[in-house]
C-alpha cells in the first residue's frame, strides 16, 4: 500500500484540547450531546471511502451492496422510532433537510409562515440572512408576550393574512410542549402544508416524552445529533408518499451529491441505541434534570425563567437583573468551565449579538450521567457565579465546584 505522511501533530494536539475541554466542562449548550463509542467508530469507518449516490438498490455506483445495507438499517430504525411510513437519512445536516422540503414543495417566491427568530426558531425557518429568507417570501410568528408562549389565535391570525403556502413548526429554543394538532387545524384553514422541525425534540419524541409530530404534519424534519444522540446529520420524515418522493429528488439530485454513508451508519448505530429502553430512561432524566434546574432558577431573586419553566430539555433564563448580558455570561461561565449560549429572551431590547438571556439544555450532562441533585447544584453555580462576577475568589470556588462535578462523572 501507498505510505501516507501520518498524523499531523498540529492538528492532533487541537483535538486533543478540545477532547480535554469536554472533558473537564460542564456542557449546557441545548443542541449539543454525547455519543457512544460505537456512534464514533461507525463515522470512523471505511465508509467514508465510498461513493453511493442515489437510493439503496438504485445507485449511480457499483460496489453498493454494504452500503444499501446500511442505509436500510437507518431508514428501517428511523421508521420504528417514529412510526412513520417513510424516512431519508441522507440530509448531511439538519439545514440541508429543510431545505430539500421546501424545494420539494415550494417554489421560489412563495410564502413560508415560521417561528422568529427572535422567539426561538432557527434561521432555516425563514431568516432574513439565511437561503430560506433569501429564495422564499418569509414572515414570522412569535409568542404572546404574557404567557411568552406560543399563542394560536394570533398565529391563525398571522396565517390568515399571510397565506403561506407552508408553516414551519418546531424552534431551536422553546421549552415548552408544542400542540401539533394546533399547527394542523391552522394549516388546512388556509391551505397550506404543514412542516415540522423537531430536530431539538427528537430524543423526546421518540421516547414519548412529546407528542409525535409524524402522524399530524405533512413532513417532519430532524437534526439526528441533538436529543437523539447521534452523528452531526439531518433526517426527513413522512407518511405521505407523494411527499416522499418528491423529496427523495429534491435531496438528490437536488441539493445533494454523495451521501455520507459513514454518518449513516452512525444515524443506524444512534438509532439502535434510541430503540432500547436505556434511551427512555436517558430521556426522562433530561425532562427531570431540566426542570429541576428550571425549580432552582425560579427560587433566585435575581434570574427569570422564561415562560415560567420547561416541559422538556431545555429552558431559556432572563438574567437581566443580574445586570450581565447575554453575551458577558456567557463568557463568565466559560470562565468557569460552565458551557452555555446567549439567547434573545422575548422581546429582548438588546440585539442577537449581545442579548439579555442564556439558553441551558441538559442533554449532554445527563448523557455524562448527571442526576437531579447534580442539575440543582449546576443551576446553583450558575446562580453564584452570575451573581458574583466581579469576586475572583468566589468564582475560583464555583471552578472547583465544577471541576469536582466532572470528576464524578469522567468522560472516557
Ligand atoms: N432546525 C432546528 C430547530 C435547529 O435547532 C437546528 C440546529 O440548531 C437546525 C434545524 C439545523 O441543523 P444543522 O445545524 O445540522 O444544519
Amino acid at each position: 500500500p501507498m505510505e501516507y505522511a501520518g498524523k499531523d501533530p498540529e492538528l492532533w494536539n487541537s483535538i486533543h484540547k478540545e477532547e480535554e475541554r469536554q472533558k473537564h466542562t460542564i456542557e449546557l449548550i441545548a443542541s449539543e450531546n454525547i455519543v457512544s463509542d460505537a456512534v464514533r467508530e461507525a463515522q470512523g469507518s471505511v465508509l467514508t471511502n465510498k461513493y453511493a449516490e442515489g437510493y439503496p438498490n438504485k445507485r449511480y455506483y457499483g460496489g453498493c451492496q454494504y452500503i444499501d445495507e446500511v442505509e436500510e438499517r437507518a431508514i428501517d430504525y428511523a421508521k420504528q422510532l417514529f412510526d412513520a411510513k417513510f424516512a431519508n437519512v441522507q440530509p448531511h445536516s439538519g439545514s440541508q433537510a429543510n431545505m430539500a422540503v421546501y424545494q420539494a414543495l415550494l417554489k421560489p417566491g412563495d410564502k413560508i409562515l415560521g417561528m422568529g427568530m427572535d422567539s426561538g426558531g432557527h434561521l432555516t425557518h425563514g431568516a432574513k440572512v439565511n437561503f430560506s429568507g433569501k429564495a422564499y417570501h418569509s414572515f414570522s410568528y412569535g409568542l404572546n408576550p404574557e404567557t411568552e408562549e406560543l399563542d394560536f389565535d394570533q398565529i391563525l391570525q398571522d396565517a390568515k393574512e399571510v397565506q403561506p403556502q407552508l408553516i414551519v413548526a418546531g424552534a431551536s429554543a422553546y421549552s415548552r410542549i408544542i400542540d401539533w394538532e394546533k399547527f394542523r387545524e391552522i394549516a388546512d384553514e388556509v391551505g397550506a402544508y404543514l412542516m415540522v422541525d423537531m430536530a431539538h425534540i427528537a430524543g423526546l419524541v421518540a421516547t414519548g416524552y412529546h407528542p409525535n409530530p409524524v402522524p399530524i404534519a405533512d413532513v417532519v424534519t430532524t437534526t439526528t445529533h441533538k436529543t437523539l444522540r447521534g452523528p452531526r446529520g439531518g433526517m426527513i420524515l413522512t407518511n405521505n408518499p407523494d411527499i416522499a418522493k418528491k423529496i427523495n429528488s429534491a435531496l438528490f439530485p437536488g441539493i445533494q451529491g454523495g451521501p455520507l454513508e459513514h454518518v449513516i451508519a452512525g444515524k443506524a448505530q444512534a438509532f439502535y441505541e434510541d430503540l432500547r429502553p436505556q434511551f427512555k430512561t436517558w430521556a426522562g432524566q433530561v425532562v427531570t434534570n431540566a426542570a429541576a434546574m428550571a425549580d432552582e432558577f425560579t427560587k433566585s431573586d435575581s434570574i427569570r425563567v422564561v415562560s415560567g419553566g420547561t416541559d422538556n430539555h431545555l429552558l431559556n433564563l432572563d438574567i437581566t437583573n443580574t445586570g450581565l448580558t447575554g453575551k458577558d455570561a456567557q463568557n463568565l461561565l466559560d470562565s468557569v468551565m460552565i458551557t452555555t449560549n446567549k439567547e434573545s429572551i422575548p422581546n429582548d431590547q438588546r440585539s442577537p449579538f449581545i442579548t439579555s438571556g442564556l439558553r441551558i439544555g441538559t442533554p449532554a450532562i445527563t448523557s455524562r450521567g448527571f442526576k437531579e441533585d447534580d442539575a440543582r447544584q449546576v443551576a446553583r453555580l450558575i446562580i453564584k457565579a452570575l451573581n458574583n462576577s466581579d469576586n475572583d475568589d468566589i468564582l475560583e470556588e464555583v471552578k472547583a465546584d465544577v471541576r469536582a462535578l466532572t470528576d464524578k462523572y469522567p468522560i472516557d
